[in-house]
């Protein structure tokens, strides 16, 4: 399968805190013949590397310090979108909890690191086009 991925769970240091966060499942998915396409795609908004974190909102996203970063995510979002559809990809397999590619939960907008259910903005564009999106929890491939 060809599968668009968070570039942080291969390792990149792309995080808001310049960090990365290596998955060794999702590494071991090229190992087994599937072909990873990272990207990370508050980068491709044009946020820099380290950043403010953001949380969502509703329907915004906004920094810890109070900025609206709302058009960066939808910006990031619909350019991974579009290498999604550029590199025919099957699925996704997302960063966890993450305000652009969390996926089932993600944190609640009020910075206390409390999760409710939803999606990032990158997970959301996908799987309301029915597209399979996992994160490294519950990889299923
Ligand atoms: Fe990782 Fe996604 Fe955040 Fe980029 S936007 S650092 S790929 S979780």
């Amino acid at each position: 399968m060809r599968i668009l991925i968070s570039a942080c769970l291969l390792g990149l240091r792309c995080r808001y805190d310049g960090a990365a966060k290596a998955c060794p499942a999702a590494l071991a998915l090229e190992k087994a013949g599937h072909t990873l396409i990272p990207v990370c795609p508050e980068q491709l908004g044009g946020l820099p590397t380290p950043r403010t974190p953001c949380e969502r909102v509703g329907d915004r996203v906004i920094s810890e310090n109070g900025e609206d970063r709302t058009a960066a995510y939808a910006l990031g979002a619909a350019q991974a979108e579009a290498l999604f559809d550029l590199l025919h990809c099957d699925c996704a397999i997302l960063k966890s909890r993450s305000p652009m590619c969390g996926a089932g939960e993600i944190y609640d907008g009020r910075f206390r690191r409390t999760l409710v259910p939803g999606y990032g903005v990158l997970a959301q564009r996908l799987a309301e086009r029915g597209i399979p999106v996992y994160t490294e929890e519950n990889l299923s491939i």
